[in-house]
């Protein structure tokens, strides 16, 4: 797959409307308009199951907007590769960064059309920086290492740091670590990763049903436990406080307080040695 022009929306005739997608029904759940009747039918499906849902999905929008400050506040980090970026909402990823770094350049990478069709809300840089967005799976990183949007915006003799928010439960073993070790491979030491990893550990039966509702819909989805969430780390340095629910890892002083069994999903920043 290749880098697409968003100004042309090429693949309009990709959405299927029939048909729930990820993406959609994250922004229904998180408040956009990006979505299709079929979308807010499965995200109200799913709040059924498990009203915490909105919480919970907020709660992991919030670790990004935390992890993306602290790698450009306090680590330095001028480069991000955002995989499984989303509809745009905001602030974005690179609203979060130029904030704190207005030269900070960032690569969007997602495989859904919808996502696609409104990357040009994601390519409204800070003028001293660079947004590219990359049209790809993460099934296949090469494609995404060789786009040109990755090698216009991304300078290897530096470090980036890779973001995986909210969408490790997208892809299935065994691959799922090879995959991640690919797109780490060609970043240098000092390098990040920035992940979160959806789990049933602290809600079984209601964050189970919310996968089933998923996998009805096509979607099918893994949860991991702790320590399977831990190994995606591995060989990585963790930052303080290492892995935790994402709320709980460096919350802002007045940060809505959370119940534990809200959150499903666990989060951490890591350096590459
Ligand atoms: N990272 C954002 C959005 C998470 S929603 C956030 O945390 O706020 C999950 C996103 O991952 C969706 O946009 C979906 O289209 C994308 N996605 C799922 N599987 C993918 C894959 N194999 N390759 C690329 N993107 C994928």
């Amino acid at each position: 797959m290749k880098d697409q022009d968003p100004y042309q929306d090429p693949h309009q005739t990709r959405i299927d409307t029939t048909r729930a997608h990820s993406a959609r029904v994250y922004d229904c759940i998180l408040g956009g308009k990006d979505h299709y009747q079929v979308d807010a039918d499965a995200a109200r499906a799913m709040c059924d199951q498990w009203p915490a849902l909105p919480v919970h999905m907020r709660a992991n929008r919030a670790f990004m907007h935390r992890a993306a400050r602290h790698l450009a506040r306090a680590e330095g980090i001028r480069q991000f590769l955002d995989i499984g970026t989303g509809l745009p909402t905001s602030p974005n990823l690179h609203e979060v960064v130029q904030r704190e770094r207005p030269d900070a350049g960032i690569v969007y990478v997602d495989n859904d059309p919808i996502v696609l069709a409104h990357a040009r809300a994601l390519l409204t840089s800070a003028p001293e920086g660079r947004t590219a967005y990359v049209d790809a799976d993460m099934r296949d990183p090469d494609a995404i290492i060789r786009s040109p949007g990755f090698g216009a915006v991304l300078d290897l003799d530096r470090p980036v740091a890779l973001m995986v928010i909210g969408m490790l439960h997208f892809i299935m073993p065994p691959d799922d670590h090879t995959l991640l070790a690919r797109l780490l491979a060609p970043l240098p030491p000092g390098s990040f990763l920035a992940a979160t990893i959806g789990t049933a550990d602290f809600a079984p039966d209601e964050v189970g049903r919310v996968a089933r509702e998923y996998e009805s819909r096509g979607m099918p989805m893994k949860l991991r436990t702790r320590a399977e969430a831990e190994a995606f780390f591995t060989g990585l340095d963790l930052v303080r406080p290492g892995l935790r629910q994402v709320h709980h890892w460096r919350p802002d002083p007045g940060d809505p307080v959370c119940d534990d069994r809200d959150i499903a999903m666990y989060g951490a920043v890591a350096r590459k040695p």
